[in-house]
């Protein structure tokens, strides 16, 4: 593959048409194209979406399952590589080079640490095991041929002679062992059937019946990438001279891919100092609420707090003048006036580009919060399931009226490390009867939207049985909640945004006095 100037392909050099014999590969031949380092860029986080969204629907529902097959075509479709799980389409356009190309970039970005490489390859054969599965009988056949995996199924004389035993390993499936072609391969090939004891044994051998090939094609590719993975990542140290492609590649694994959340021009002016408090106990995510309640009660947030709440503000439409307002209000109430013009402001009007190098700061995604600058003593900053005692995190669900399941699920995935997928169920916990319930929560703006677009749907919504909306809080659905959704508009996708903003943020810090 070879990289081309920014923006524009050299003349005549349109993806290459592959020739390949099946839409569906192992991807043992690297791409011959040459692509612009824009399409570079775009191709490996497209492929990073898809293999995110194989990454989610895994963690919350059984592979294989009705489920986990919806939510995968359902995020994989919002991607430009939608076309990779249909099995209409021909080797010949431009998605198929698209899927070739991306598979080989992300490979060099994952092949850096053992790691990375373990999440890429799983998240490849998971990808591979949906494809290969939608495939008809016919093309799955194929797939074997060409890629020279051509079993043989065993005799009938065979088949007769250890048909009792087919019938004991195939359960509940007994009665369709006389009927079914089964392969006898070495057992090593599919551990994960030996494992599961699905399969008879015999002298080594695993007797697999044909709806089961899925096991050996994985061992074949696990294999093989994991073997293309440690040649990549030998090969690394001569790439690493090409100082355009290594920033992009070193910070593809903690690339936030969703919205651009950096102000929410719809909202700015719509959006008042007085508005935060009722909006904070509707539609703040745990790790806004936790900030906005500690500086009620200190008066005060230390750096860290600051930016985090302050860019999530800017976010959901705050304007400088009324956060200016806003963090006065608040600030003033432990210390004169004086003292905060001199030392607060700065950061604020910072945050909004008007000091620095008034760069326009974007809100930290929940990736940025969870991997992050974790909170020290006195700090209020980060995600509450990444960064709180799991004991204390559960008795706060409690005391927050969130019902045993929901606490339970929430627990599990904080235990589990999913700790976003445990803000998604702490947000279906205090939105009763949500209606999308496989919306992942990528970045606390995108919390605030989906809570926004809920009650501007549901304007009747019967609000949850929380603190947070009960007694004289409920005032808070006919604030500002459907002006507010009526108004936000999806902004454009930027997917840069995360890392910039730290040379100002080192000046600032100096500046904490407390
Ligand atoms: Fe905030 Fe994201 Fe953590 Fe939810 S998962 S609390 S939105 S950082």
């Amino acid at each position: 593959m070879l990289i081309g100037s920014r923006t524009k392909r050299p003349k005549n050099s349109k993806l290459i048409k592959s020739g390949a014999e099946h839409r569906l590969q192992i991807y043992k031949v690297p791409p011959k194209d040459t692509v612009t380092l824009q399409e570079f860029e775009e191709y490996a986080v497209e492929r990073l979406k898809v293999l995110k969204a194989i990454e989610n629907a895994g963690i919350r529902h059984i592979r294989g399952s009705e489920d986990y097959n919806h939510l995968v075509e359902k995020e994989v479709k919002k991607t430009k590589l939608a076309k990779i799980i249909r099995t209409d389409y021909s080797t010949d356009c431009e998605e198929f080079s698209i899927d070739h190309i991306s598979h080989f970039i992300l490979r060099l970005a994952y092949c850096r640490s053992e790691d990375l490489k373990r999440w890429f390859l799983q998240q490849e054969l998971d990808l591979f095991r949906f494809r290969f599965l939608k495939e008809n009988a016919e093309d799955k056949q194929k797939f074997l041929k060409v890629n020279s995996l051509d079993y043989n199924p065993i005799s009938e004389d065979e088949k007769q002679r250890v048909l009792q035993d087919l019938m004991a390993s195939a359960g509940r499936n007994s009665t369709t062992a006389d009927t079914n072609e089964y392969f006898k391969v070495p057992f090593t090939e599919v551990l994960d059937l030996v494992r599961g004891r699905k399969v008879f044994l015999s002298r080594g051998f695993a007797y697999v019946p044909k709806d089961d090939m899925i096991s050996i094609l994985i061992t074949h590719y696990r294999a093989h990438l994991s073997q293309q993975l440690a040649m990549t990542s030998r090969a690394l140290p001569q790439l690493e001279e090409d100082n355009r492609l290594l920033p992009m590649l070193s910070g593809l694994s903690k690339r936030y891919l969703g919205q651009d959340y950096s102000s929410k021009k719809s909202n700015v002016g719509k959006i008042t100092a007085e508005m935060i408090d009722s909006l904070s106990k509707q539609s703040f995510p745990p790790c806004m609420q936790n900030l906005h309640q500690s500086m009620k009660r200190d008066h005060h947030l230390k750096h860290g707090g600051r930016m985090q709440y302050g860019l999530f503000l800017k976010g959901i439409g705050l304007s400088l003048e009324e956060a200016l307002r806003f963090w006065r209000t608040e600030f003033t109430k432990a210390m004169d006036g004086d003292k905060f013009d001199k030392q607060y402001s700065y950061n604020i009007r910072h945050n909004y580009g008007k000091e620095g190098k008034r760069a326009d700061y974007t809100p930290y995604s929940c990736n940025k919060i969870i991997m992050s600058n974790a909170p020290g003593p006195g700090d209020n900053h980060g995600c509450p399931f990444r960064h709180t005692d799991a004991d204390l995190l559960a008795q706060k669900l409690r005391l927050q009226g969130i019902s045993k399941d929901f606490t339970d699920k929430i627990m599990k995935y904080t235990r589990d490390g999913h700790y976003q997928i445990a803000c998604k169920y702490y947000f279906d916990a205090t939105h009763s009867g949500v209606e999308e319930p496989d919306v992942n929560i990528n970045h606390p703006n995108q919390y605030f939207d989906e809570s926004q677009h809920f009650y501007s749907g549901k304007k009747e919504a019967k609000l949850p049985n929380t603190p947070a909306r009960t007694g004289s809080q409920r005032s808070s659905q006919n604030t500002p909640r459907s002006q507010l959704s009526q108004n936000s508009q999806p902004t454009s996708q930027n997917t840069t945004v995360d890392d910039e903003m730290m040379d100002d943020d080192l000046c600032m810090a100096a500046m904490e006095t407390a």
